[in-house]
């Protein structure tokens, strides 16, 4: 098999618009993709179906031991042929060993691109409203990792050229050593009162700032708690938070919002509620795939041809097309079984008719669709609709990392999908619905809730997207 390649990519700081258009090309064809613990999972459903998918949060965590793992999967991959993407969280050159996987690929003669990213210390302080310089402000800016450390365990870095000479410092990996940092700085003759701000799963829906000045910053994230991963912004420049701060201040920041769906159609609602600064997953997903079934042979011998859904006629207009035969030699009234089936119909020209009974009926649709005790019909199963593995694991992933706070069931049927797909991540649903904010489109998915013993938040007036966001500007997040 011929050699493939291997792609290092920078998967930007967590806002999964953050990624370069390179970098999601390459994961829309990537065969294999290895990927790390702070790569926002949702940046994995452009990957192809089929695509090998491998955490490398889960690789033994020793950290030699997890590199070399990496690097071995890297190269027998592409060994095999295949198109290796290995994503990682940011610039894959800041504090990322790409210099390392690069070289073990060079050595075994693998070729490979490295493509950039949006790295946490400079996209952290624009989403809290920070630019790392300003004329009036700074004029110099130093990544520094919080973690290298000297033999008696302590981070390492020229504490004097930094307090010294440097206006704006990002430190990585800091918050263990943040009381060392600010000693050091200020030993070293950095102002007690320099602003100091702290920004916590930045560009992410659980993005949080804490403030505070060198000298006090210390107390201020002990308060808080404040954990990894965050960036550590000390310099007057952050003194500006508090006058452009914009991305935590968005009516649905903090919402992670589960969208059950129960159809392959992807909703408006999504990218409404994604605009205002929710984060949102759809899931499951369906794939709708055309059936083998050859298309019954005497059309034109129907009196009425009924579609289930927008896609049966979609799918039942292409075979026409591959058949040659002529929309005007079907005399059938067509009928369009719910209001979407009957716009599609619409837009191609046909007004449908909603009567479903009558002799010579013809109906189309994937098969769990049909009307399948009516015996005096006659059927064609147009397609078929499977569900995505590939999103089943990136809920899976989302539930794990206990980031949902908020469910929405469209429908009765998607209370029944929710549990399906607790219940594959060995999830008891009725225990894990009790801390989430569970909104309801209507009474019959309401009732479907209820039965399931899940606590209902909300029900609607109307069922629209207008409404849900109505709904949700009025209720602060739940806290996980
Ligand atoms: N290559 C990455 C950095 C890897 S080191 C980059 O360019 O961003 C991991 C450290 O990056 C974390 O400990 C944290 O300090 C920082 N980091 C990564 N993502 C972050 C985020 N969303 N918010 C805050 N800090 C983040």
């Amino acid at each position: 098999m011929a050699a493939g390649s291997v792609f290092l990519v920078g998967a930007g700081p967590g806002d999964e618009g953050l990624i370069t258009v390179k970098g999601l090309s390459l994961i829309k064809k990537a065969d294999v993709i290895l990927y790390d613990r702070l790569v926002n999972p949702l940046l994995l459903e452009y990957a192809r179906e089929d695509a090998e998918r491998i955490y490398c949060g889960k690789l033994p965590d020793r950290h030699h031991l997890r590199q070399d793992a990496i690097q071995q999967i890297m190269v027998d991959k592409a060994k095999q042929g295949c198109s290796v993407v290995r994503l990682k969280g940011g610039d894959p050159g800041m504090f990322g060993r790409v210099g390392e996987e690069a070289a073990a690929l060079k050595e075994h003669g693998i070729f490979y691109e490295i493509v950039p990213g949006i790295t946490a210390g400079m996209a952290a302080p624009l989403y809290a409203g920070v630019p790392i310089t300003h004329r009036d402000y700074s004029g110099s800016f130093a990544a520094v990792t919080g973690h290298r450390k000297t033999e008696e365990g302590q981070p390492s870095p020229d504490w004097k050229s930094l307090a010294k000479g440097v206006d704006t410092i990002a430190f990585y990996m800091g918050v263990k050593n943040l009381p060392l940092i600010a000693e050091n700085l200020l030993k070293h003759g950095k102002a007690a009162e320099t602003p100091v701000i702290i920004i916590e799963w930045a560009t992410t829906g659980r993005q949080r700032t804490v403030k505070g000045t060198l000298a006090a910053i210390n107390h201020e994230a002990q308060k808080e708690k404040v954990q990894n991963p965050a960036i550590t912004l000390v310099g007057d420049v952050a003194g500006l938070n508090s006058q452009l701060a914009w991305f935590e201040s968005r009516p649905l920041h903090g919402k992670y919002v589960w969208l059950v769906k129960t159809a392959s159609s992807r909703s408006t609602i999504a990218e409404k509620l994604k605009i205002d600064g929710a984060e949102v997953i759809e899931a499951p997903r369906f794939e709708v795939i055309s059936s083998e079934h050859p298309l019954p042979a005497n059309l034109s011998s129907f009196n009425k041809i009924i579609f289930t859904s927008p896609e049966s006629v979609d799918f039942f207009f292409e075979a026409l097309k591959k058949k040659r035969i002529d929309i005007r030699s079907i005399t059938a009234d067509f009928v369009g079984k719910t209001k979407r089936v009957q716009t599609q119909l619409e837009s191609l020209g046909i007004f449908s008719n909603k009567e479903m009974s009558g002799e010579k009926v013809l109906e189309v649709g994937e098969e769990d669709s049909l009307t399948k005790k009516n015996t005096s019909y006659n059927f064609w199963i147009s397609h078929e609709v499977k569900k995505r593995k590939l999103t089943e694991n990136t809920l899976g992933r989302l539930i794990t990392d206990n980031v949902i706070n908020t469910v929405v069931f469209p429908c009765a049927k998607a209370v029944k999908n929710a549990e399906i797909e607790l219940k594959q991540h060995n999830i008891e649903p009725v225990e894990w619905f009790r801390s989430k904010s569970v909104i309801c489109y209507g009474t019959k998915s309401r009732k479907a809730a209820q039965a399931a013993g899940i606590s209902v938040n909300a029900v609607l007036a109307e069922p629209n997207a207008e409404k849900l966001l109505q709904y949700l500007y009025q209720t602060p997040e739940m806290v996980l």
